[in-house]
C-alpha cells in the first residue's frame, strides 16, 4: 500500500460516466485490491502500474477527506459518481475511512450521489447514505455461482454477502441499484433471474462481455475471456438472460444504466431515461 497526495478529489466527468449525465467523479483510492479478473479500470490511463499486477496494489490519496472538505462547495447541486476508477470500499476502507470521510463532508452541500460497488462495507456507512436526499447505491451482483466469483473475483464479498447488503440498504429505506455488469457464467438464468426481479431495486443494469471498441465495457482482459470460454458461456447466453429478465422488469443494458438519481423534489415516477 502506498499514500499519495491528492491535487483534487472530485474530477470533472468523462466518457459514459459524463454521458450518463454526472458532473464529477470522486475517486478515494486508485487501483483496487478486490482484483476482478475482468476489471475494464485497470486499462485506464489513471492506473499507472503494468496490468499483471491489478488487484496486488492500491494507492490511497491521504488527503482526501481534507481536500472533500475543501472543494464541497462546488458539488452542491451537482451529480457525483462515486467511483469510476477504484472501489469506494474495497478492504482498505474499513481501516482507512476515506469514503466515509469524503461522504460526511459532502452530505451538507447535498449532491446527487451514484455509489457503485461490491464492497458490502457500504453498510458500515448506512447512517451518513441516509442523510442523502439523492442518492443510490449500485450494487455489483455478477452470478449466482460462487464458483464463477471464485474464478473471476475471488477477492470480492460473496453473493450471499453482497444480497444481504442489499436488503440492509433497501431496509433503511436508500435506494438501490443492481448492477450485473458484466453478466458473468450463470447456474440457473431462470432462478437468478427470478431473484433480481422480485427484489424491487430501483434500478437494474445488465452488460455483456463484448467489444465496443475501446468504449465502456471494452477491454476484457484475455485472462477473463479463457476463464469465460471454458464455462462455455457467450453473447447468445447473455442476450437469453436479459430476454428472461425483461419479461418481469425494466432493464437498462450497458452504459444507459449510468446515470444519477433525480433531483429530490422530483419523485423517481417518469424520470428514468427511457
Ligand atoms: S471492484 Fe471494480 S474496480 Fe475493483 S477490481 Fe473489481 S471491477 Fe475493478
Amino acid at each position: 500500500m502506498e499514500t499519495v497526495e491528492a491535487r483534487t478529489i472530485f474530477s470533472p466527468a468523462t466518457g459514459f460516466i459524463r454521458r450518463g449525465g454526472f458532473d464529477l467523479t470522486c475517486n478515494p483510492y486508485l487501483g483496487c485490491t478486490f482484483g476482478c479478473r475482468y476489471c475494464y479500470a485497470m486499462f485506464l490511463p489513471q492506473n499507472k502500474k503494468p496490468r499483471e499486477l491489478w488487484g496486488r496494489w492500491f494507492s490511497a490519496k491521504r488527503n482526501a477527506v481534507e481536500l472533500a472538505r475543501k472543494e464541497a462547495t462546488k458539488i452542491s447541486g451537482k451529480a457525483v459518481y462515486f467511483s469510476s476508477v477504484t472501489d469506494p470500499y474495497q478492504p482498505a476502507e474499513r481501516a482507512m475511512l476515506l469514503t466515509r470521510g469524503i461522504l460526511r463532508e459532502m452530505q451538507p452541500f447535498q449532491p446527487r450521489v451514484v455509489i457503485q460497488t461490491r464492497g458490502t462495507l457500504v453498510t458500515r456507512d448506512i447512517d451518513i447514505l441516509c442523510r442523502f436526499r439523492s442518492l443510490r447505491v449500485n450494487l455489483t451482483m455478477g452470478s449466482d455461482s460462487e464458483r464463477v466469483r471464485e474464478l473471476l473475483e475471488p477477492k470480492s464479498p460473496t453473493y450471499e454477502k453482497r444480497w444481504d447488503a442489499a436488503r440492509q440498504l433497501a431496509d433503511a429505506g436508500i435506494s438501490l441499484g443492481l448492477c450485473i455488469t458484466p453478466v458473468l457464467p450463470l447456474e440457473n438464468p431462470e432462478r437468478f433471474a427470478d431473484r433480481i426481479a422480485s427484489f424491487g431495486a430501483k434500478v437494474v443494469v445488465t452488460q455483456g462481455f463484448h467489444d465496443a471498441a475501446g468504449a465502456f465495457g471494452a477491454d476484457t482482459s484475455p485472462a477473463a475471456l479463457k476463464v469465460l470460454e471454458g464455462l462455455d458461456w457467450g453473447p447468445e447466453k447473455y442476450r437469453k438472460f436479459v430476454e428472461t429478465l425483461r419479461k418481469q422488469i425494466r432493464v437498462y443494458e450497458g452504459e444507459k444504466g449510468f446515470f444519477p438519481p433525480p433531483p429530490p423534489e422530483c419523485t423517481a415516477q417518469g424520470l428514468f431515461p427511457e
